[in-house]
């Protein structure tokens, strides 16, 4: 696998990123966490899990908001997870962080680019299913 333009630095992967994990933080203070301070356990593994799928999304900086993104890489249960903590999250997000709110809607606005055909072709099975194998 090449990898040399790979791994530009995304500045709407970040975004992203930071949305997630905002996302998480607020979901879990509320629905979980006794300490307030820190994500509980199942949490912490969910941001760890997006984090890792984020890095590794064949789309680069291209991609579209995983919400809308054509490529499942999430397994069903984290997929489950994290639309749930989005669906509860999103609306509190504008208030306290509207700008990144914002960004995130205006991203989910984009179509999900096509896979570049090399990729297409070699995804006979899922992608990642068989990369992340070990723990
Ligand atoms: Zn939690």
């Amino acid at each position: 696998m090449q990898s040399s333009g790979a791994r530009r630095n995304g500045i709407r992967r970040k975004r992203e990123l930071r949305t997630i994990q905002v996302m998480i933080r607020m979901y879990c203070r509320r629905h979980h966490a006794d300490s307030g301070v820190r994500l509980c356990h199942e949490c912490a593994a969910l941001f760890d899990y997006a984090m890792r799928r984020l890095e590794l999304c064949v789309f680069g900086d291209a991609k579209p908001t995983c919400a809308n993104c054509t490529v499942h890489c999430y397994s069903a249960e984290k997929r489950e997870q994290i639309r749930e903590i989005m669906k509860w999250a999103g609306p509190r997000m504008l208030f306290r962080y509207p700008l990144l709110a914002v960004f995130h809607l205006l991203d989910g606005r984009r179509p999900a680019p096509r896979l570049p055909a090399k990729q297409a072709r070699h995804s006979g099975r899922d992608p990642h299913s068989s990369r992340s194998g070990n723990h």
